[in-house]
């Protein structure tokens, strides 16, 4: 199997879910707390049931018990004690803490994690130019009387 024509193994549902992560920033920007908690509720439960691992710097972002988005100073505190950089959900109390060492790297960021880049931009030939209209077949049922 070619490069070109490698499908990416549930794509929709990660498209699905950074569409669902950005509308749970921007809503708990806006004030609406409720909403962000369910759209980010929503994001960890498509990740479960298509059996996708969500980026771990997202997924420290969103409390593990009440799943909402975890915002310094707005939704969570933070604390940095020895060597270690604490988490407490303003909502529910619960606590994360992640090592801060400098030499300490996670296994994705490491270089022998990442096997292949699947790159699905789209090519240049394939971007209408602006001004220009594109031609479309007819895609409108014609009524037969
Ligand atoms: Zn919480």
């Amino acid at each position: 199997m070619s490069k070109a024509t490698k499908k990416c193994v549930g794509k929709e549902s990660f498209l699905r879910m950074n569409y669902l992560y950005q509308l749970s920033t921007l809503s708990l920007k806006q004030g609406q707390q409720t909403a962000s908690n369910a759209y980010s509720n929503l994001m960890i439960n498509i990740s479960k049931k298509s059996v996708q691992r969500i980026e771990p710097t997202i997924k420290r972002t969103i409390c593990k018990t009440c799943n909402q988005l975890l915002v310094p100073g707005q939704t969570c505190r933070v604390r940095i004690k020895n060597k270690t950089i604490k988490y407490v959900c303003t909502i529910c109390n619960a606590k994360k803490s992640y090592i801060a060492r400098k030499d300490y790297e996670l296994w994705c960021d490491k270089k022998g994690a990442l096997v292949e880049v699947l790159d699905y931009s789209m090519p240049a030939k394939c971007i209408p130019e602006e001004g220009k209209e594109e031609e479309r077949e007819e895609t409108i049922p014609k009524i037969i009387t």
